[in-house]
């Protein structure tokens, strides 16, 4: 049977139509898993940027920032404090210990914003005392502003707090070399009335007291600390040594433990 002009046409448009129905079919379908493929790349790359992010944020090991800290108590004779600056009453029944780097930006942190309500609060009343320890981890400024600091405390003890806390208030930009022989020179000046300029600038060139900077450095280490600030109540670490309310809690608690 012969098909006719017409039926022959109406098969090719219809042939036509499902040709066109399958390339549309599959136009949805690359698009579709283009859109898809798109959207698992923005999603990958935000995972990335994230986790990097995490990464950047403080703490890390080497870097300034409050570390984890470990929150199992240390029995206090554990921290020798013998031949370290303390402040305040040497009988007062809370000690509290900073281990701290004057390179370190949150150890600025402490000193400006915590230092002075427990020295209002716990200190100066007779309730605590305040041993600073050098652990130096940011390289060799961190070790000369040590020395410096040694120096004072061995030569001028009376003036240790004052040195100590300028330096602090002097410190500059973490990714420079702010520490200098003549800054430290130029602190000590400031805040020692009558300094032995000479001699404190020998002392330094020949580290008189490096041997103290690194007796303070193994105390850290036997610590196991891994970063800085790091402070302590009567042996137990603060989990996070810039919150004035924690440590407060810290205090107020081996307070009533000793009876006060
Ligand atoms: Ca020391």
């Amino acid at each position: 049977m012969v098909k006719g002009r017409d039926q022959l046409l109406k098969e090719k448009r219809q042939r036509e139509r499902q040709k066109e129905k399958n390339q549309r079919h599959k136009r949805t379908i690359i698009m579709s898993t283009t859109i898809f493929i798109l959207l698992v790349v923005v999603v990958v790359g935000i995972v990335m940027v994230q986790a990097n992010k995490n990464q950047a944020s403080p703490p890390t090991k080497t870097s300034t920032a409050p570390p984890p800290q470990s929150t199992q108590a240390v029995p206090s004779n554990t921290i020798d404090i013998s031949g370290q600056p303390t402040l305040g009453q040497a009988n007062a029944p809370v000690s509290i210990v900073e281990f701290g780097d004057y390179r370190c930006i949150y150890c600025k942190q402490l000193e400006e914003t915590i230092f002075p309500k427990l020295k209002k609060d716990y200190i100066d009343t007779g309730k605590a005392k305040f041993t600073f320890i050098n652990f130096t981890i940011l390289g060799p400024g961190s070790s000369l502003a040590a020395n410096a600091s040694e120096i004072i405390y061995h030569d001028y003890p009376n003036y240790f707090w004052e040195f100590h806390s300028t330096l602090y208030h002097n410190q500059g930009n973490e990714n420079k070399k702010w520490v200098t022989k003549s800054l430290l020179t130029k602190i000590a000046k400031k805040t020692v009335p009558n300094l032995n300029v000479q001699k404190f600038k020998d002392e330094l060139n020949k580290e008189t007291y490096n041997n103290n900077v690194l007796k303070d450095h193994e105390l850290a280490v036997n610590l196991k600390l891994t970063g800085t600030p790091d402070l302590y109540v009567n042996g137990k670490a603060i989990a996070d040594p810039l919150n004035y309310q924690l440590i407060k809690a810290a205090i107020d608690n081996a307070l009533n433990k000793a009876g006060n």
